[in-house]
Formats: structure tokens, C-alpha cells, sequence
């Protein structure tokens, strides 16, 4: 960890005695490995030789990634896996067991609510919901038997920051490990492991790759929770093959510069936001408007390139959304080009929302993703698409 990170995201991880003297890593094509002869893999299997036996175990090019990745989040290990959703089931599917009880917080990706709400409860894992940003609300939640609390930061959509120091100590006090889904910082923006975090979780889809291209995954931790976890991973899979480790290892490279774009832009466009009519509220967090800003600006090195805003009404979502010609329609974040959709149209409100008028997240709500265009023409693209309504 002595270098920059713009040096390390460029080298760390890369072995400098290669097969053949390439500048980028390999991609080992290879789902099996031989052996000269049965004594070499008896040795093998008696642990004595320990080396590569299979694509499901190992992989030169993955385990570049996952070096790299560990280096830049300050781990002692990586699992680099097939998805961000993969990464967190496998992870859950390790530490809890029926009669455990899980905390998640109130706000997350919908996909990671329903893994704990209608999967890991079939299973007999007891799930309660913990409120973003209330200590109290995590130290009234913890009983006897609660094993993890996992949450996001900043969460999606409204960009909430957890206060990561005081949730390690109460949860280190009480036993309890904490589990960070942090793709939406990425390790240039926070490092969750410094603050006491156990585990760290991204989904690489997103900044880590970077381009809109790849799906993947990684578990970041101590080595003897990565192992642990890495027993249950090679028994069910979840691998990464090795081109789209090789397009994770290339988009890491540029993982700083990307992210120092993305941030200013973001900033940037975020202020232009705050200062049209029209919009009920920005969402960014370094903005002073933000519950959090306080939490974020001592904790995070930039604010990432996600905006969530509210345009008052789910009609002037949709027609401000039609109107915008750089980003394109569609969910996911962090890639090369702008992304927006209205979040209500992927995640509707659920009946008891609409009959009580209380909605957990606004239906005029839009979420931009800021990608690497020239914030300028953003700036111009969202500005005519405001004058539309
Ligand atoms: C996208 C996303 C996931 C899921 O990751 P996949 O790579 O799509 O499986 C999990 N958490 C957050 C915060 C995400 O944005």
C-alpha cells in the first residue's frame, strides 16, 4: 500500500516473471490443468504440491484480478466471482445458518432486499431491517443470535453514508460481523476495511469494469474469512471466466483516472441541479442538502458518479427521462456512458405505497449515472431536457 493508487491500479497484482514477456496478463483459456504423471497428482491431492488442478479452483488470469483488487481495497485477500449478487449469496450462504438472525439496512439494491427477505429466510435466517443513518436503530436491532449486519454505502437510490467507524465498534462489541456492499464508492472513493468493516463486497459490473461490458463480482476480507468462504464458493461455483477477468484486470487500470472524471462531473452536475427550478431535490452527498454530508466528506475521498433526483411526479420523470438524448435509458452504473431511468418505473411502489401516499422512494425520483462524456454537453443535454416539462 506504499504507492499511489494510480500506480497500483496499473501494476499491483501483475507478476513480472511471465511465460512470455507481454506487457498485459494473459487470459489462461484453460477449465483443467494436467499432470506429467499419477505420482505428481497424488502429490497433489495429499496437499504436498499444492498448484492448479481446476477451472472452478483456479485461474492465473482471475488470480491477477483478485490481487489487484485486494491491493487496492487493502485486503488480505479477494474472491473474484461471476456477479455482484453471486458475491453477496455466496458470502450470506457461508456465515449464517438457520436460526441466525440478519440485519440489512432499510435501503438497498432490490434484488439484495429480496435475496435476504424471500431466499435466505426460506432457509430459517431471521431478517429485520435496521434504519440508514440511526445508530440506535442498530444497537435496539441486535439480539442474542444476530450473526451480520450487511449494508450499503452510499446506498442506492438516495446515496445514504453509513457511518462506518461506529458501526464496526458496536458491532465489534456485540459480536456481530458487518458486511459493506460498497459498489457504488469503489475503492478509489472509500475503503470500508480501514474503518473496522469485516467484509467488503462490489459488484465489479459496475465502476470496477467500468465499461458497461462485463458481469462480476468480488469478496474483499481477511485471509482467514476469504478461505473460509472460498471452501463453499469452489463446492458451488459462481466462477468467473478468464476473458472477463482479463476486461475487469483492463478496466482496473484505468479505475482512478475513470473515477476522478466521474466524480468532478458528477459534483458538478449535481450543483447545476440544485440551481434549477423544478426539481423538488437533489440527492448527491457532498451536497449540504444531504442527511449525510457530514459522515461522507470525513469518510469518502470523492462522492462517486451517481445523482438521484426528484422531479415531483412519476409523468415528469418519464417525459424529463424522453427528453435527454447523451445517457442512455437503462439500469446498472459507473461505466463509460450515462445512464438514467426513472426509478419508479424498475422498482414500482407496492400497494400499501400508493393507497397511503407515502412512498419510500419518490415516484418522480431519476437516477443518473454519470459516465465519461464531457460534463458540459451533460450539463447542456439535462438543461434542454428540463426546459421540455
Ligand atoms: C448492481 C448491484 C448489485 C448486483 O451486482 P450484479 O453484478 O448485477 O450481480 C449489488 N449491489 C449493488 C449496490 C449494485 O449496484
Amino acid at each position: 500500500m506504499s504507492k499511489h493508487i494510480r500506480t497500483r491500479s496499473v501494476h499491483s497484482g501483475e507478476e513480472k516473471d511471465r511465460e512470455y514477456r507481454g506487457i498485459p496478463p494473459a487470459i489462461a483459456l484453460t477449465s483443467t490443468y494436467f499432470f506429467k504423471n499419477v505420482d505428481e497428482l497424488q502429490r497433489h491431492k495429499d496437499q504436498t504440491e499444492p498448484r492448479q488442478e481446476y477451472g472452478r479452483y483456479h485461474n492465473p488470469t482471475r488470480a491477477v484480478a483478485e490481487r489487484k483488487l485486494a491491493d487496492l481495497e487493502g485486503a488480505e485477500d479477494a474472491i473474484v466471482c461471476s456477479s455482484g449478487m453471486y458475491a453477496l449469496t455466496v458470502t450470506l450462504m457461508r456465515i449464517l445458518k438457520p436460526g441466525d438472525h440478519l440485519l440489512i439496512l432499510d435501503e438497498m439494491y432490490h434484488r439484495t432486499q429480496d435475496l435476504c427477505a424471500f431466499v435466505l429466510t426460506r432457509f430459517g435466517v431471521e431478517v429485520s431491517v435496521v434504519k440508514s443513518g440511526s445508530l440506535d436503530s442498530l444497537r435496539s436491532s441486535i439480539k442474542e443470535n444476530t450473526r451480520l449486519f450487511l449494508f450499503e454505502t452510499p446506498t442506492n437510490p438516495h446515496l445514504y453514508v453509513q457511518d462506518l467507524e461506529s458501526i464496526a465498534a458496536l458491532c465489534k462489541e456485540r459480536k456481530v460481523k458487518t458486511l459493506a456492499d460498497a459498489t457504488f464508492a469503489s475503492p478509489v472513493n472509500l475503503l470500508p476495511l480501514k474503518f473496522g468493516i469485516d467484509i467488503v463486497v462490489h459488484s465489479c459490473t459496475k465502476y470496477l469494469a467500468g465499461h458497461n461490458d462485463v458481469m462480476a463480482g468480488v469478496i474483499l476480507s481477511r485471509r482467514s474469512i476469504i478461505e473460509s468462504i472460498r471452501e463453499l464458493h469452489f463446492t458451488i461455483g459462481g466462477t468467473l471466466d478468464a476473458h472477463s477477468c482479463y476486461l475487469l484486470i483492463r478496466g482496473l487500470k484505468t479505475l482512478p483516472l475513470r473515477i476522478a472524471h466521474q466524480n468532478a462531473s458528477a459534483e458538478a452536475i449535481a450543483a447545476f441541479l440544485v440551481a434549477q427550478p423544478g426539481i423538488e431535490k437533489v440527492f448527491y452527498p457532498s451536497l449540504s442538502t444531504h442527511p449525510n454530508v457530514e459522515i461522507a466528506k470525513r469518510q469518502m475521498a470523492g462522492f462517486g458518479g451517481v445523482i438521484s433526483f426528484d422531479l415531483g411526479s412519476a409523468e415528469r420523470a418519464k417525459q424529463f427521462v424522453d427528453a435527454l438524448s447523451i445517457p442512455y435509458i437503462a439500469p446498472s452504473l459507473g461505466g463509460a456512458e450515462s445512464l438514467v431511468i426513472p426509478y419508479s418505473v424498475v422498482v414500482p411502489p407496492s400497494p400499501k405505497e400508493v393507497e397511503s401516499g407515502i412512498f419510500a422512494i419518490e415516484p418522480g425520483l431519476v437516477r443518473l449515472s454519470v459516465g465519461f462524456e464531457d460534463r458540459e454537453d451533460l450539463v447542456d443535454d439535462l438543461s434542454h431536457a428540463l426546459k421540455t416539462l
